[in-house]
């Protein structure tokens, strides 16, 4: 490694929901399987499956598609982003920030050094979050369109033998909303981060194509 590649990473990946911000951590991980995947949305629904204060005030929302108060959220990301084992390891952002109060809530914490804009069509992310169920047991998501596992009922990854399940927030009405969230509010971020000199784009159509090289240049190693 070079002295340049050492640094840890601080990375925020930007895009629609069902853009494969997970797809892109997943290829990201296998290159810099130390850095730290921080998912606001992953955050929220591991407390509201163990119902503490935090998943149920967080439920209204996500039930119809809306943000999550800022103050809730930012604490929760400034709460991780602060942990010793993250700034030795840097971190993949996912789903935060999602809002311009919250990107400036985050430049006060860390000042992250790469922004992916993983660009897609509408369209295409609603199909594909409409096909989108996973493993309970490992987390491991599926497509009905695009990729099933390769024994029907048996997880590919942990081997479980198990009724798959769809996220709830996975509903054409609330995906309609969730678009509308974030075509709201991309375009004050996408200036912000431009301004700051670290935005780049991905197609995110071809992700699960992009060569070892493609994803190494995306996060400057
Ligand atoms: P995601 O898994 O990123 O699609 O997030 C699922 C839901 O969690 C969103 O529709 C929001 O209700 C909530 N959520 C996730 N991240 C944030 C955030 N940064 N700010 C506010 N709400 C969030």
């Amino acid at each position: 490694m070079t002295e340049k590649n050492s640094i840890p990473k601080k990375i925020i990946l930007f895009g629609p929901p069902g853009s494969g911000k997970g797809t892109l951590t997943e290829l990201i991980k296998k290159i810099l399987p130390e850095i730290f995947h921080i998912s606001t949305g992953d955050i929220l629904r591991e407390n509201l499956s163990r119902n503490t204060p935090l998943g149920l005030n967080a439920k209204v929302y996500m039930d119809k598609g809306e943000l999550v108060p800022d103050e809730i959220v930012i604490n929760m990301v400034k709460e991780r982003l602060e942990r010793e084992d993250v700034k030795d390891n840097g971190y993949i952002l996912d789903g935060f920030p999602r809002n311009i109060e919250q990107a400036r809530a985050l430049t006060e914490i860390t000042r992250a050094d790469i922004f992916i804009h993983m660009v897609i069509d509408k369209d295409i992310v609603i199909k594909r979050i409409l096909g989108r169920y996973s493993c309970p047991h490992c987390g491991k998501i599926y497509n009905k369109y695009s990729l099933n596992p390769k024994y029907e009922g048996i997880c590919d990854d942990c081997g479980s033998e198990i009724e798959f399940k769809q996220r709830s927030d996975d509903k054409e009405e609330t995906i309609l909303n969730r678009m509308d969230v974030f075509e709201q509010n991309a375009k004050p971020i996408l200036e912000y981060y431009s301004t700051m000199g670290i935005l780049r784009k991905s197609d995110a159509t071809r992700t699960l194509e992009l060569t070892r090289e493609e994803i190494e240049g995306l996060i400057d190693l």
